[in-house]
């Protein structure tokens, strides 16, 4: 790109913002590219070219924009300064880069809502929200329709981010409009699938760009603001509302762990507080906890346990049994993919056994290097 060239590009609004129909960021960029009428690839060569190199090998996969990662942030930011539009870096979930964990907050692949394509067809603006992104969101915000995942014509998914293409009511495989089947049922949303869209559209409808150096309230924090609002909250009852183990609830508490959005939705909807407000303590709020949602609470059930297929386990736990190398318990268990003390409480018996036979091949192997070479 010559130097000589304006580094900046048309003014676009962005869809949504500041509500819970705010389009994604990847969305914005190809409608930015669209009216540029340039491919997107050569948006995105423009951008990295006029900012830090971020994603200079675009072979593979693309940018997740939406994330919440520094990298994200980066590229949002330089989009908003190009655009001279400085709302635009509020597009996606990158300003929480540093607040929330990254993984498990996007989709794999694409969804849609049915009735938001048709709306397309009748004239609207083509965009995607960036709730459809989310991966804890099922429904759409805006007509209640549970969000769909297939492709209605070959049954194929999409992946997320795919660089050829930017029509995103039609099927990435077989180029048939999403929209072509009507015969889609129409299930309802659980009261916990409607509190997590509630919560999850309150984030979508935060304005980044204005929150964005405000720090995290850390999570002990939260507890003793949970405490004032009357909750009477014991690690042992919040394990209990948000369907996860005490020591879950004590590391967060204990600040050693920096929770996922999975955690903090269970939060959120189980002691009906805002999300948003266990991610950005905001200035000047001093009961930033008393905002409660308009959901009811939700009792989360436990997380499932992994299953475990015993049968091909216990051929494997066989052979450790009698192998010449006798490996401590929590190396078995590794390989066995099951956690030590949840092996321990299902095989007693063979744990013990296991224990044993390591006890003795160390001491075995210290009475060897002990007894002098002869
Ligand atoms: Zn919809
Ligand atoms: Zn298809």
């Amino acid at each position: 790109m010559p130097t000589n060239v304006d580094p900046y590009l048309g003014p676009l609004q962005p869809i949504g913002l500041g509500t819970p129909d705010a389009e994604s960021a990847e969305s914005y960029l190809w409608r930015l590219a669209d009216a540029h009428a340039v491919p997107w690839q050569t948006m995105h060569e423009f951008i990295n070219n006029h900012g830090p190199a971020i994603y200079k090998e675009l072979r593979g996969q693309p940018p997740r924009l939406d994330a919440p990662t520094p990298q994200a942030a980066a590229y949002v930011h330089r989009v908003a300064t190009l655009v001279r539009q400085p709302e635009v870096a509020s597009l996606g979930l990158s300003w929480l880069a540093g607040r929330v964990r990254a993984q498990h907050v996007l989709r794999a692949s694409r969804a849609w809502c049915i009735a938001c394509l048709a709306d397309t067809r009748e004239g609207h603006t083509p965009y995607a929200p960036l709730m459809w992104s989310l991966a804890s969101v099922s429904h759409c915000a805006r007509h209640g329709a549970r969000l769909q995942e297939r492709c209605p014509s070959c049954g194929s998914k999409n992946p997320a981010c795919r660089v050829e293409g930017w029509d995103w009511s039609r099927c990435a495989s077989c180029k048939q409009p999403y929209a072509a089947s009507d015969a889609v049922p129409d299930e309802m949303a659980s009261a916990q699938e409607t509190a997590v869209l509630e919560q999850m559209g309150l984030l979508a409808s935060t304005l980044g760009h204005e929150v964005v150096d405000v720090p995290r309230p850390a999570f002990a924090a939260i507890v003793i603001s949970l405490h004032g609002l009357g909750h009477h909250v014991s690690p042992s009852q919040m394990a209990w509302l948000m369907g996860v183990s005490k020591g879950t609830v004590s590391s967060l508490i204990g600040g050693h762990a920096q929770p996922g959005i999975d955690l903090l939705l269970r939060l959120a909807t189980a002691y009906g507080v805002e999300l948003p407000s266990l991610l950005l303590q905001r200035e000047g709020e001093t009961d930033w906890l008393m905002r409660s949602t308009r959901h009811g609470l939700v009792v989360w059930t436990a997380r499932r346990k992994p299953r475990i297929d015993w049968e091909s386990a216990q051929q494997k736990l066989d052979i450790h049994m009698s192998a010449e190398a006798a490996l401590p318990v929590a190396q078995v268990a590794k390989e066995l993919q099951v956690d030590a003390r949840h092996l321990a409480a299902c095989q007693p018996k063979t744990t013990a056994a296991l224990t044993e036979r390591y006890r003795t091949r160390v001491a075995r192997e210290r009475s060897a290097r002990r007894a002098p070479p002869t």
